[in-house]
């Protein structure tokens, strides 16, 4: 039986809980009761969970047994910051595929009025991952960073294999890139609507990262990153 999974906000050793609009779903619209079951995803680890308690403001589950989770894909999108709309459908979809983490990007070409307001954007962006990790029953959810410039970001990159989709490419492929790493940490850079600058194809190129094209046709950012994340997933 295929169980409704639960992220829970707070935790310790024996009882996890569900705060502000996540109880008040469970306890309103859901009318949950005690000793109803759920599956709760409590720092990281995956339980069967019972209600003990349930109030609109918090419900409270003890903890039974551990269970067997998929952890996420060893994978790491930096995403130069695009329109909100679609930025955020982005998210929802990297997300379901098992992103890692996420690290928005100012780029020289994000759109001003985008990279000023992207600051104030970032806890909608994490709620919207947390909804997509539970909705599509991962046991963790991706982490967002705080929007970074592209020097930045690609200092705290850690992976070790580097790869920046870029539509001048013609002839690696991104498949072919990832066979040959199997196994390793991939960070995927997708560009602004613009493009990446010269500078900024410069410092990806001084950092040894691979160029890889999708094929020939230019894709919206949002379509390339879920495009890349499909491919990677499936040889990951
Ligand atoms: N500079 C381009 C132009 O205006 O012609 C468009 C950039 S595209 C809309 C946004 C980003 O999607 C690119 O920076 C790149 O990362 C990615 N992208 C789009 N098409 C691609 C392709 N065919 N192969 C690899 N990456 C692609």
């Amino acid at each position: 039986m295929t169980r409704r999974r639960w992220i829970a906000d707070t935790h310790n050793a024996t009882h996890a809980s569900l705060t502000g609009a996540q109880a008040q779903h469970l306890a309103r619209v859901l009318r949950a009761g005690p000793s109803q079951v759920f599956d709760v995803v409590a720092g990281g680890h995956l339980h069967r969970a019972e209600i003990v308690s349930v109030a609109d403001s918090e419900v409270i589950f003890l903890l039974h047994e551990e269970m067997l989770a998929d952890p996420a894909l060893p994978l790491h999108l930096l995403l130069a910051v695009f329109k909100f709309d679609r930025y955020e459908w982005a998210i929802e979809k990297a997300t379901e595929l098992g992103v890692q983490r996420i690290t928005p990007v100012l780029a020289r070409r994000t759109e001003k009025h985008l990279a000023q307001s992207s600051m104030k954007r970032v806890e909608r962006w994490r709620r919207i991952a947390h909804e997509a990790a539970q909705q599509s029953r991962r046991s963790d959810v991706p982490t967002i960073d705080d929007p970074l410039s592209l020097k930045l970001a690609l200092e705290q990159t850690t992976a070790s294999n580097k790869v920046l989709l870029a539509e001048t490419e013609e002839e690696n492929s991104l498949a072919s890139i990832l066979t040959a790493n199997q196994g390793a940490e991939t960070a995927l850079a997708i560009g602004p609507e613009g493009g990446w600058t010269q500078d900024e194809m410069a410092l990806f190129t001084a950092q040894e990262w691979h160029f890889v094209t999708l094929g020939p046709r230019i894709l919206r950012a949002e379509t390339a990153a879920i495009a890349a994340l499909a491919i990677a997933s499936a040889l990951l």
